[in-house]
């Protein structure tokens, strides 16, 4: 599984397309999050391919990073109580503007404590 973070540029692109007609592969989208200016995305893809599909979005300027397990985090489950913030040794969670929870999962180490402490049982660890 791979996380990308997707620039303006890419944003507007249909890079998950492009790359998947390019290489003949499917992509898997497991959770996307895509604005006009920004986006992320986790995919799947089959690991006979994955070295280089990870090159190929490289070349086209995604950044991606390798997932060995992925967080996930059931939005109609969580009310933004707050009480994964603390808890995360490596500040994943944070409060926005509007205080709602956003969640930088570049920085999970998959440790499951969150996993743990949420109340309402948004989180967990695939
Ligand atoms: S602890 Fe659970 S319900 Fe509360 S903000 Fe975190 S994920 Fe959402
Ligand atoms: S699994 Fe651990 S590191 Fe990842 S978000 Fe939860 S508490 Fe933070």
């Amino acid at each position: 599984m791979f996380e990308l973070k997707l620039d303006p540029k890419s944003a507007k692109e249909p890079i998950i397309s492009k790359i998947a007609i390019e290489k003949n592969v499917l992509i898997n989208i497991v959770k996307a999050s895509i604005g006009p200016r920004e986006g992320e995305m986790i995919i799947e893809v089959n690991d006979e391919k994955a070295d280089e599909i990870f090159e190929t979005f490289k070349r086209y300027g995604v950044k991606i990073v390798k997932l060995e397990r992925v967080l996930v985090r059931d939005d109609e489950k969580c009310v933004h109580c707050g009480a994964c913030v603390s808890i995360c040794p490596t500040e994943v969670f944070r409060f926005n503007e509007e205080k709602k929870i956003d969640v930088d999962i570049t920085k999970c180490l998959h440790c499951g404590v969150c996993v743990e402490v949420c109340p309402f049982g948004a989180l967990s660890l695939k």
